[in-house]
């Protein structure tokens, strides 16, 4: 391996906006038979808003979107920008609640008290955790995860009050890179916090190959020592700050420019046109260099 052909080799990917941290990063992306992408933010623009609000019966809805959006402004998951928004934008009346005894959950949703009712926010599992009926709402959720949003449902002491429909849209490339990686015989994984209905088809619009869902911020490393230990060698591809030990735990991390500064300072590829493009761009230039050097 001769210095000058790596430091050429870097050099060229910077041109098509990807950074490369070091001659490891470029000799480990040529070895790669596994890609595994974030969703939120990585594979979506990640900035979701909420396309539907629908309260229960005797329920009303500026009164569900106050509730949550009072409990949301106590989180800085993208669910709850949404969500907080989307009351900001309502012409409707929304009140300041306050909120006593908040607890983010982390990868179910929120929690806390208003005017003395105690209120749930999040997905199924946090209902189920809650022993909380979700039978009246079953097929609303599966009909809206089937169509790639995530439910987030409002419960009011023990029972659903309202459900809120939330989409992040794929980035507008992202199924040209993904096209463009297949062509180059990598499988294609996605590993997400969100529902497996929701997950699988975000997957099937983006032609991911395998979904890992439901994983909870702690699990997405395991994920990747899991594909490891079945033999494969895997680039993780993220965005967030709970992305940031699986870039590390893969032989390759690559981090969205534009992401959180903790995945950047983790991984050893940046794409700084925060296009998945840099992705098959990075892999395509390190082969290039390191045939070359042969
Ligand atoms: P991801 O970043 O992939 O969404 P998380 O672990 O952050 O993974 O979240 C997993 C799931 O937990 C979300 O899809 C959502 O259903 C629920 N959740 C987490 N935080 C919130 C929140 N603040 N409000 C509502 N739901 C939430
Ligand atoms: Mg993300």
């Amino acid at each position: 391996a001769t210095p000058m052909s790596i430091i050429a080799g870097i050099g060229r990917a910077a041109e098509f906006g990807v950074l490369v941290r070091d001659a490891d990063a470029l000799q480990h992306a040529t070895s790669l038979d596994t890609l595994v992408f974030d969703k939120t933010g990585t594979l979506t623009e990640g900035r979701p808003r909420v396309v539907a609000v629908e309260p229960m019966a005797g329920f009303d809805e500026s009164r569900a979107l106050s509730l949550a959006a009072a409990l949301e402004q106590g989180s800085n998951h993208p669910l709850a920008h949404a969500i907080v928004q989307r009351a900001g934008e309502t012409a409707l009346p929304v009140v300041r609640e306050v909120v006593r005894e908040f607890h983010t959950l982390r990868g179910l949703g929120v929690s806390g008290e208003v005017d003395g009712a105690r209120i749930l926010l999040g997905n199924s599992a946090l209902l189920k955790q809650h022993h909380i009926n979700a039978g009246p709402i079953a097929d609303r959720i599966k009909q809206w995860s089937e169509q790639g949003a995530t439910p987030v449902i409002l419960a009011v002491d023990g029972e659903v009050a309202a459900l809120f429909a939330v989409r992040d849209p794929l980035r507008s490339d992202s199924v040209a890179a993904l096209n463009r990686l297949h062509a180059q015989g990598y499988t294609l994984v996605m590993l997400t916090g969100d529902n497996p209905a929701t997950a699988q088809s975000v997957a099937k619009e983006a032609g991911i190959d395998r979904v890992i869902a439901g994983v909870l911020p702690d699990g997405k490393a395991e994920a990747i020592r899991t594909l490891q230990q079945q033999g494969h060698r895997v680039a993780m591809i993220g965005d967030g700050i709970n992305d940031a030990p699986a870039l590390a735990q893969a032989e390759v991390g690559i981090a969205m420019g534009g992401g959180s500064d903790v995945a950047i300072e983790t991984a050893a590829i940046t794409l700084m046109r925060h296009s998945l493009h840099g992705v098959a761009d990075a892999l395509a230039v390190s082969k290039a260099t390191l045939r070359n050097m042969k």
